[in-house]
């Protein structure tokens, strides 16, 4: 009888192991990540001119890298100009410029703390031209400001995230932003204790949209996007699921005047330069 009883709590507590984990792993954001070679079936190469690095969503803007003007977003809008778009949050001055369609994935975003009660986001810096970059720098000094042309606002894919109810360190939505921001496709650019690789002081408010796909590498694997790169042109291909999509990213170094890169007949895809040497292609499975 004693046995009969041990049995049936044994049961019991496995079946409750068991439950456990499937909560755990259903509960978590699944990504995978795998380092990896492109798939050979159904595929094709084609050539990307020079003019490629200089563009896309994970160019890489600091101290060492200028832009290139082929590089600032053609899609930055007047935020006050579109209702449409800022919804649910504030901003703290009307001249404040964005990319529509990083506005759109920051508004997505701001939905998405919402259901998690974190609503009092502000935007009080997004893109700025390169003549409002040269004053800051004259204002601020250096120790405080980028020159024009090396500051990742000057793209339009930046912004600078407040709190209308504490420092963003303190706030609830700073907090929520650090562990919810990758999902929607951006980054905390500047993480305390990466100063030395950034060149640029932990700043918990700049955000910069680089796309899901490697939003959710540079999370997961704690990469500044200087790191990334540096990855990415080691490793070549990385294969990741995140969000239930499937990507392939790729790096490709810049021969000459081209880079010949491979794709995936019939499906998806989308080229960013790094700004210095190669570009990288995402690919939707
Ligand atoms: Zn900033």
């Amino acid at each position: 009888m004693r046995k009969w009883v041990f049995a049936f709590i044994l049961v019991i507590l496995l079946s409750y192991g068991i439950s456990q984990l499937n909560v755990k792993s259903a509960g978590e954001d699944k990504v995978d990540i795998e380092n990896g070679s492109l798939p050979q079936q159904d595929s094709k190469m084609i050539t990307v001119s020079k003019e490629q690095m200089y563009k896309g969503d994970l160019l890489l803007v600091n101290n060492d890298y200028a832009l290139h003007p082929e590089g600032i977003r053609s899609d930055i809008v007047s935020l006050s100009d579109r209702p449409d778009l800022v919804q649910g949050y504030g901003l703290l001055d009307p001249s404040i410029q964005l990319s529509e369609s990083v506005a759109k994935d920051f508004g997505e975003m701001v939905e998405g703390a919402k259901k998690d009660g974190v609503e009092h986001f502000l935007i009080s810096s997004g893109y700025r031209d390169a003549e409002k970059q040269d004053q800051l720098y004259r204002d601020m000094g250096h120790d405080y400001a980028l020159p024009a042309y090396h500051s990742e606002h000057n793209l339009g894919l930046s912004l600078d995230i407040g709190s209308t109810t504490a420092k963003m360190d303190e706030a609830e939505e700073g907090k929520w932003l650090k562990k919810h921001a990758w999902e929607y496709g951006f980054i905390l650019r500047y993480p305390k204790g990466k100063e030395d690789i950034t060149g640029i002081q932990y700043e918990p408010w700049h955000f910069r949209y680089v796309g899901k796909a490697h939003s959710a590498i540079m999370y997961k694997q704690d990469l500044t996007l200087e790191q990334y790169l540096d990855k990415l042109k080691q490793t070549k291909a990385m294969s990741i699921t995140a969000g239930g999509q499937k990507y392939t990213v790729a790096y490709y170094p810049m021969v000459g005047s081209g880079a010949t890169i491979q794709v995936q007949n019939g499906k998806p895809y989308e080229v960013s330069g790094n700004n210095y040497d190669g570009v990288i292609v995402t690919m939707y499975a």
